[in-house]
């Protein structure tokens, strides 16, 4: 069930235990005039999203190269529906930080502010 969780994970972003991480502080920018549009974390705070169907991806074991590995896992995108301010063009947008996936990851391990009920 890869949305089991989602309203956790909004809840701590809305209460925003993330907004200073800097990976979800990132901008993305318009196609046509390359002008920025908000932050990451404010499209997730706002729901301006959608949550894609699971996907899986290679990853590569870290090690030597004769004894290299793929791990294969799961990971669900979340596109952000993203307006520009200058041209008004909409696009959707995916980055290896908006997968809920990654979200779970480290609102477990790197908040120490959160508490989990
Ligand atoms: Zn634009």
């Amino acid at each position: 069930m890869p949305l089991e969780g989602l309203e956790d994970i909004l809840r701590v972003v809305k209460r925003g235990s993330l907004d200073r991480n800097p990976r979800l502080n990132r901008r993305p920018t318009c196609k046509k005039r390359g002008r920025e549009a908000g932050r990451f974390i404010e499209y997730l705070k706002a729901s301006e999203f959608e949550i894609g169907s699971e996907e899986r991806i290679a990853v590569v074991e870290p090690g030597y190269y004769w004894t290299l590995t793929y791990r294969e896992e799961r990971v669900t995108p979340i596109y952000i529906k993203m307006k520009c301010v200058a041209c008004g063009c909409e696009d959707k947008i995916t980055d290896p930080v908006l997968t809920l996936e990654y979200l779970r990851r480290i609102i477990k391990c790197g908040e120490p502010r959160v508490i989990y009920a």
